[in-house]
């Protein structure tokens, strides 16, 4: 093995959550394949500071990096790739996992397991585990070639606990190339939503048709999840009726989630719902019929009209908070 190489991503300079993540899950495989672990991080930021987290080395790419480019991205971590020769190559399935990776595996004759919940060494090999089919079977996925690039879905490990050292820092020059204006930004529309970002949230409240209105979904959704600091999440029946905007939409069609606690109301239980909120830790289920789908999958399950559970919830929840 030559290593395990995580993209540890940043915003503005500071580490984004799943980079801590994926480099404990790395520290980790990599001690059982008897291997180190080493980082790409795209632009400035704080590359030392990863070797508290098990990054022995970080490849820091220097090119201009303020628009997005998924070009550019890929020549990036094709070129970390071709410096760091890994092993494995671990990447977080958000927008650059979805967008970037499929076409840097493309350029590297590789293979990917996407959107894994799961990582493991079997045979000296790591081996992926992917929910599939809305979550109906999990499927083990093992790469013959190498390096073998997982996408991984946010929140699936814990976070690490940093311990002392530092990483020894690897510059790479990335010049501008003509072929990245094959891509271009038309405009970037900036989310009017403001709680955490849904995708990485440990707690979540999510609400459904049953909200009635926008009102009903500020007046109990939202309270109900500042109270616990949750992010307010919706069915696409809820955001298509306009209770909330779609980035807050979770399933098939929008974010897929992997939080702790998701507490869900007024939301039947759909198909195309729970393929984005499945792997959710602990599902608490608010909804009025006893033979909702979603009990089938909740952990905890309040039969009660949501208009009357939720405030009583973030009462008890806020009464809690206070107490300390
Ligand atoms: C191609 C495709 C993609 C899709 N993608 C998505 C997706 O990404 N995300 C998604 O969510 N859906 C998606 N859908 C839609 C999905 O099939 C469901 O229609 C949708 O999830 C239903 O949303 P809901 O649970 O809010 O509404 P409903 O199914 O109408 O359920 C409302 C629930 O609220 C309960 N209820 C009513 N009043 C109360 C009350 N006062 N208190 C407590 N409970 C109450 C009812 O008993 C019911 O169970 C997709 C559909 C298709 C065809």
């Amino acid at each position: 093995m030559s290593g395990i190489l995580v993209l540890a991503e940043h915003e503005g300079g500071k580490f984004r959550k799943g980079a801590y993540e994926l480099l404990g899950k790395a520290k980790e495989l990599a001690a059982t394949l008897g291997t180190s672990v080493s980082a790409v991080v795209l632009g400035d930021a704080p590359c030392t500071e990863l070797g508290a987290f098990g990054a022995a080395k970080v490849y820091q790419v220097e090119a201009d990096f303020s628009q997005y480019n998924t070009l550019q991205i890929v020549r990036a971590l094709h070129a970390a790739v071709q410096a760091a020769d890994p092993d494995v190559l671990l990447i977080s399935g958000n927008y650059i996992g979805k967008d970037a990776a499929p076409r840097l595996v493309a350029r590297l004759g590789t293979g990917q397991g996407s959107d894994c919940t799961e990582l493991r060494v079997e045979g000296g090999a790591v081996v992926g585990r992917r929910p599939m089919y809305a979550g109906k079977l999990l499927a083990d996925v093992k790469i013959s070639k190498r390096p073998a690039v997982f996408t991984l879905r946010p929140n699936s490990f814990p976070q690490p606990t940093p311990a002392a050292g530092g990483a020894e820092v690897v510059k790479i020059a990335l010049a501008a190339d003509a072929s990245d204006g094959r891509v271009t930004l038309v405009e970037r529309i900036t989310s009017q939503v403001k709680t955490a970002n849904l995708t990485e949230a440990e707690r979540i409240v999510a609400g459904g048709r049953a909200l009635k209105s926008l009102e009903g979904f500020d007046t109990v959704i939202r309270p109900l999840a500042a109270s616990i600091g949750a992010a307010a999440g919706a069915t696409r029946a809820a955001s298509d009726a306009g209770y909330t905007s779609h980035d807050e939409q979770i399933g098939q069609t929008g974010k897929i989630v992997n939080p702790q606690l998701y507490i869900a109301a007024g939301i039947s239980g759909a198909i195309q719902h729970l393929a984005g909120m499945r792997t959710s830790k602990v599902i608490v289920a608010i909804n009025k019929d006893p033979d909702a789908p979603i009990f089938e999958f909740a952990t905890y399950g309040i039969v009660g009209d949501l208009f009357e559970v939720c405030p009583l919830l973030q009462k008890e929840f806020e009464a809690l908070a206070k107490a300390g």
